[in-house]
């Protein structure tokens, strides 16, 4: 039989509600032992004292029951709502421990609604995510992850390849000829169609990562080419040096900021520049690290000098876009806020320090390389899910080539190992090890 769990839910600190919670086969006689009070309506808000072992009062306060398996874990769980004073939460949580109840481990009472089917693991996930969420836009894509967006798209594709599958592996076990591939060429144009929905379904979790994660941007260029002026206008803060001599931008410096509701993270790096000093040769292999882990890397230079990047461009990690900020244009009359090229690369003109030109960069970072991220109906998603959505995508493309050549076998176990990475999105096969990683991200009480 599985323990009965209890936690403080709320934050430590002081608040005017403190909730713990507990779950489990015991709950209910917790609930009723600590507070005196037999016959507890479902889902019915009590008003309660709360006593220790001396029957001396601890805290009042509401009591709620609820049964089995209509509640968060699935299981009978109880709800204390009492002041929001850790002394006292203490208190109430070491005797419900007395009553036989053992310490909740992080994210055990959402572990247990995954395992008792409330909820799935992208479910699970979500809530964490919303939890963690640092912009409106974020904690509203987790939202709809967690009501089950993402996991019905999910679903939707299984059925479709389950349909193929079961077709297939009929027809081959129960017909002593072959399958005719001529006249079931319904298969092959199921089989694109999932292929296109999975793109789409990509492209939608894709969109709802960089939401979770944010975008890493990078900063990169000449010293004195005005990094840190740009961080701090993107920013709006004074945290990065700025100052007339070369080479001041040291170390990588990180700003987390927000933009039209997407999380970024900025690391302005020192420019790339031969020195002889040992701290500045250091801030450079540090510049090339980071920027290797970007998402989009901006190279600024001075505008009318973009050849003065040459050698800079050529030492871009490939394979991560990259844009061209020509700045300072203030200092040339004729020259405005506009969008160019050079060298392939995308280049704006702007002036960091008057601010000249600035949304022009914001459109770039917000809206590029992939679609808008304000659709409305994102949902949050993972690094695992992305891989997981490639692989399947990759055996139903073998699928269809194996449909092509009449390998009606072939196509069956492609579909099979597809459905398999797709069932590991929403947790029906997973690891321990996974479960363990999702869930003790959670805090304790949730
Ligand atoms: P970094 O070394 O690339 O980080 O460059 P800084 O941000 O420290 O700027 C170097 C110098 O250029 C400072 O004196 C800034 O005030 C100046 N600067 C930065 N942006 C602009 C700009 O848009 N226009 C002008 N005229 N000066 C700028």
């Amino acid at each position: 039989m599985a323990s009965t769990i209890a936690a403080i839910a709320t934050p430590p600190g002081t608040g005017g509600v403190g909730v713990i919670r507990i779950s489990g086969p015991y709950a209910a006689d917790i609930g009723q032992r600590i507070s005196g009070r037999q016959n507890l309506l479902p889902r019915y808000a009590h008003f309660a004292h709360f006593y220790d072992r001396h029957q001396t009062v601890i805290d009042s306060g509401l009591l709620i029951h609820f049964p089995a398996p209509a509640s968060y874990t699935g299981e009978d769980v109880i709800e204390i709502q009492a002041h929001g004073n850790a002394l006292l939460l203490d208190m109430l949580l070491e005797r419900i421990l007395e009553l036989g109840a053992v310490p909740a481990e992080a994210g055990e009472f959402t572990r247990r609604a995954y395992l008792n089917e409330k909820i799935d693991l992208v479910q699970a996930e979500a809530i964490a995510d919303l939890i963690n969420s640092q912009t409106r836009l974020s904690a509203m894509a987790a939202q709809r992850s967690l009501q089950g967006r993402f996991s019905a798209y999910v679903d939707e594709l299984l059925q479709a390849m389950i349909r193929i599958r079961v077709h297939i592996e009929a027809a081959l076990d129960f017909s002593d000829e072959d399958i005719d591939f001529v006249s079931e060429h319904w298969v092959g144009e199921s089989l694109h169609s999932i292929l296109q929905r999975l793109d789409v379904l990509s492209l939608n979790a894709h969109q709802g990562q960089r939401l979770r994660d944010g975008l890493h941007l990078v900063l990169t260029g000449k010293p004195n080419s005005g990094k840190s002026t740009l961080l701090n206008a993107l920013s709006g803060r004074n945290s990065a040096i700025v100052s007339d001599e070369a080479g001041t931008t040291r170390d990588v410096i990180r700003e987390h900021i927000e933009i039209k509701g997407i999380p970024l993270t900025i690391s302005d790096t020192a420019g790339l520049r031969a020195s002889d000093n040992a701290i500045e040769q250091e801030g450079q292999q540090r510049a090339r690290q980071a920027l290797t882990q970007a998402d989009h890397i901006l190279v600024i230079g001075t505008a009318g000098a973009p050849g003065d990047l040459d050698e800079l461009l050529q030492e871009l990690p490939e394979g991560i876009p990259a844009t061209i900020v020509l700045n300072k244009i203030d200092q040339q009359p004729d020259l405005m806020p506009a969008i160019g090229s050079y060298r392939g690369h995308t280049t704006i003109s702007l002036s960091a320090r008057e601010g000249h030109g600035l949304p022009l960069l914001l459109e770039r970072l917000t809206g590029s390389q992939h679609a808008p991220l304000e659709t409305p109906g994102l949902f949050s998603a993972r690094r695992r899910h992305l891989h997981a959505l490639d692989r399947v995508k990759n055996h139903i493309l073998d699928a269809i080539s194996n449909w092509e050549h009449a390998q009606g076998d072939l196509v069956a176990e492609d579909l099979r190992q597809a459905q398999y990475a797709m069932d590991s999105i929403t947790g029906k096969f997973s690891s321990d090890d996974l479960l363990g990683e999702i869930f003790s991200a959670l805090c304790i009480g949730k």
